[in-house]
């Protein structure tokens, strides 16, 4: 199949009919905007099968995604998209560079959850926008901020009891979306321990991509944990 873009994480192949492609999930990874580097075990085995289950269950929430099949353990097809050239963040504790900007502790809850954009352009590294600077890069229209904001708070109701029910706190994640060829924006990319920060709820233990950014060591397990209990 046609490769028609590789990225840090994945590789996307023109699909086996139009408006559709397929991802593959690599076990590379990476980290402060590709400073960093390595590969993690088994990692696209299971962001790939993470994401299957969650786009599958958010669809049947009533969540409009681009998932359409999964292939084999590493390659999902999807619906093409437009994607929009924004990252979503949606966060219901603090941590990462929420910490680094405010000063807030780590793990400092947040009772409404805070939205944020960030522009996808990794020449920049990929910097924190508001309402306006979206407006003046015409990334996408105020009602659209408004769609894509309500959209995400939506998802995360649903992803943090998701989760809940499986003692791992949603701490915060991110979402991209674009637009089908009919014109129907639709939730793209994935949801993984590599988009989302996953916290054991009783010891607070990180499961997710930050043991990689941070070198605490235990990766490919933590990634086998959040396997284990999303496909439960
Ligand atoms: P990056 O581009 O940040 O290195 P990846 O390695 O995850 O990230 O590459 C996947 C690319 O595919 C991303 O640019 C993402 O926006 C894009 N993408 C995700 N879902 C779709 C889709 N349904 N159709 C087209 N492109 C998509
Ligand atoms: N995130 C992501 N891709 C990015 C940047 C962030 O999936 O390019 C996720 C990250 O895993 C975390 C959330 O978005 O769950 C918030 O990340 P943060 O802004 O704290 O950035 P970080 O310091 O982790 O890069």
């Amino acid at each position: 199949m046609k490769l028609v873009y590789e990225g840090k994480a994945k590789r996307v192949y023109e699909g086996p009919e139009p408006g559709r492609v397929r991802m593959e999930f690599k076990d590379s990874a990476t980290a402060f905007n590709g400073q960093k580097r390595a590969e993690i075990a088994g990692k696209g085995v299971v962001n790939a099968a993470v994401s299957a289950r969650l786009f599958q269950w958010l669809g049947d929430q009533g969540v409009e995604t681009h998932y359409l099949a999964t292939v084999d353990d590493r390659q999902l097809d999807v619906e093409q998209l437009t994607m929009i050239g924004l990252e979503v963040v949606v966060r219901n504790r603090v941590a990462g560079s929420l910490h680094q900007r405010t000063g807030l502790a780590e793990g400092t809850p947040i009772a409404i959850p805070v939205v944020e954009f960030y522009y996808k352009n990794d020449a920049l590294g990929d910097p924190l926008l508001n309402d306006d600077h979206i407006r003046l890069l015409g990334l996408a229209s105020p009602d659209l901020v408004a769609r894509l904001k309500q959209e995400a708070l939506r998802i995360n109701q649903l992803l943090s009891a998701f989760f809940q029910d499986r003692q791992l706190i949603l701490v915060d994640f991110k979402l991209e979306f674009g637009w089908n060829p009919n014109g129907e924006l639709k939730l793209g990319d994935e949801i993984s321990p590599d988009t989302c920060r996953l916290w054991d709820e009783a010891t607070h233990e990180r499961l997710d991509k930050d043991r990689f950014r941070r070198d605490m060591g235990g990766v490919e397990d933590a990634y086998q944990e959040i396997y284990r209990r999303v496909m439960a």
